[in-house]
């Protein structure tokens, strides 16, 4: 089965981001780069913050905690954990000089579990190693591919999230050098056309990694935390760009006390007092990993 998804536009998580500092700027807010170290708890919040140049502490009335692969460690600084698991995933761009893609294809994605077109002689060798013996098995689904940078553009990206194993978050998480073969292979399933890149991925390719941060269901965490006037939009899994303008407004109405969706109590802690809705969710053939 195949999932196509068209956009409206196009716009990468980096400009998403400049965007939005912008619109906090207009409004008088202001950044400040710095890593939060500890968080003392009284009638207010104190911050302890690690800056360039040494470290100091700020006051703060209300507590967003929106630390991506590290909100589990902020939790832990307010007393509290977090049902969450950091997973790396990779992807892979490069210019389809080849035309492979049609420029107009969606981003789209194969659902369907498959087993990698490795040659004979290739699966016998990985069959041997039990390191890599995984790799002749059957692989799960949701392999994506898409054209990037619009009609005018080259480039494609490939991903594939099929590992499960977490780890402790890092800034710089390792790549598997073996990946972009094996994204190439499992992509070529449903587009043929790549197959004329095996074993010869352009050199230019970008080979890129980071931490899905997700729940156990992969449905975010945003909304109060157990402390008061803390609150957490993370757990945002490999939907944090495509989600973060909703999870934002979802986390500002819940800050602000205003209205709010019916499913917002869904998609904070809330919903772990929700027995059936959990069960449903973990016994779900397929939590959508992407
Ligand atoms: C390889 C890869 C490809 C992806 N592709 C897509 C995609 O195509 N589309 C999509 O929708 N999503 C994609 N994602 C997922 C998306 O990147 C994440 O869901 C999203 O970045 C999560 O946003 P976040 O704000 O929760 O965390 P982050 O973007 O990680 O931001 C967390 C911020 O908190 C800061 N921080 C952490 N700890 C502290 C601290 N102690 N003190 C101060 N600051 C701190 C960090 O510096 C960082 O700025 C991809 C992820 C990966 C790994």
């Amino acid at each position: 089965m195949v999932l196509h998804i068209r956009r409206a536009g196009d716009i990468s998580g980096q400009q998403l981001g400049a965007l939005m500092l912008e619109n906090v700027r207009s409004r008088g807010g202001s950044l400040r780069a710095a890593r939060v170290v500890a968080i003392e708890r009284g009638v207010d919040f104190v911050l302890t913050l690690r800056e360039r140049d040494g470290i100091e502490s700020v006051r703060a009335g209300i507590v967003v905690n929106a630390a991506g692969p590290y909100v589990g460690d902020i939790a832990a600084m307010l007393g509290e954990s977090l049902p969450i698991l950091n997973v790396v995933q990779q992807k892979i761009a490069f210019a389809d000089h080849e035309g492979a893609i049609d420029r107009n294809m969606p981003f789209s994605i194969d659902l369907d579990r498959q087993l990698i077109d490795w040659t004979d002689e290739e699966r016998s060798s990985l069959r041997e190693d039990t390191a890599t013996r995984w790799l002749t098995e059957p692989m799960p689904g949701a392999i994506h591919c898409r054209p990037d940078g619009g009609e005018q553009g080259q480039w494609i990206k490939l991903g594939w999230a099929y590992n499960r194993a977490a780890s402790q978050p890092t800034e710089e998480p390792a790549t598997d050098p073996n990946f972009p073969e094996i994204v190439l292979r499992g992509a070529s399933r449903l587009n043929p056309g790549l197959k004329r890149y095996y074993g010869r991925l352009p050199r230019q390719m970008r080979h890129y990694g980071g931490f899905y941060t997700m729940t156990e269901e992969n449905w975010p965490l945003i909304g109060p935390m157990r402390t008061r006037r803390a609150y957490v939009a993370g757990a945002l899994s490999g939907f944090g760009t495509m989600g973060a303008c909703a999870a934002g407004a979802l986390c500002a109405a819940w800050v602000r006390e205003t209205a709010r969706p019916a499913f917002a109590s869904a998609l904070s802690l809330a919903r772990y007092e929700d027995k059936v809705l959990m069960r449903q969710l973990l016994d779900g053939a397929d939590t959508g990993v992407l």
